[in-house]
């Protein structure tokens, strides 16, 4: 199957609403471009200096999309492009972002990454431990990041049952989020969960972007990356 094949098949099951991000972490750029070719903007990355190489070399109008956990030392490589960070995981990374897309002259759009898996490798904030970190009035301070959501990877497992009740889990957190701090605020709007093997149950949950790569690109080789 081809990649343009791919994603209509993809794009074919979207409710509108729902925005695809395609994985390319570990594809080519010939990969990237021909899913570019076949309409596709909003691309999803998880290593910075993969990231910024392809950012350099690939169509300006492409919409980055930083996927993976982030140190601070290098969020200065990103600021000045990047569309959105899904995987904020710490309160120092946030304001790290913040202080980034001030010296960049940015504004960057931002999800909390939540740790709703049984798995514990995964990063993200506790459910609950955000609302202890922060004040409405701290967040209010920091004038360069807007933060548009939430976004969790659910547990990798074929128990249907598990990966719905931890999507409803972030959908819950979502709304506790924004009924405590963004209530009057529109673009607190996103909750990012769904891969290859779960996204019609993430979009049954509510999900409001889908992040996939290997149904996309297929399967990753993860050898010399
Ligand atoms: C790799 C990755 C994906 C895509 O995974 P697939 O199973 O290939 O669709 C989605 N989200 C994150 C955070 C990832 O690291």
């Amino acid at each position: 199957m081809t990649i343009e094949y791919n994603l209509n098949k993809i794009r074919s099951l979207l409710p509108s609403g729902v925005q695809l991000v395609a994985v390319s972490k570990t594809k080519s750029n010939e990969e990237i471009l021909e899913a570019y070719r076949a309409g596709q903007r909003i691309f999803g990355e998880n290593k910075v200096q993969e990231l910024v190489r392809k950012w350099e070399l690939l169509p300006k109008d492409i919409e980055w999309h930083f996927i993976g956990h982030l140190q601070s030392n290098k969020v200065k490589l990103i600021a000045p492009f990047i569309a959105m960070v899904h995987s904020v995981d710490s309160d120092k990374i946030l304001k790290t972002i913040n202080e980034e897309g001030g010296k960049a002259g940015r504004i960057i759009p931002c999800l909390l990454q939540f740790h709703i898996a049984s798995e514990e490798s995964k990063f993200g904030f506790l459910p609950g431990s955000f609302g202890q970190m922060f004040s409405s009035s701290e967040l209010d301070k920091l004038k360069h990041v807007v933060i548009s959501g939430v976004m969790g990877m659910a547990t990798y497992t074929d128990d249907v049952v598990q990966v719905n009740k931890e999507f409803s889990t972030l959908r819950e957190i979502f709304g506790k989020l924004k009924k405590d701090f963004f209530q009057d605020n529109d673009r607190f709007s996103e909750i990012s969960m769904g891969m290859s093997g779960d996204y019609l149950l993430a979009i049954e949950n509510g999900s409001t972007m889908i992040r996939v790569g290997s149904t996309i690109f297929g399967e990753r080789s993860n050898i010399g990356i």
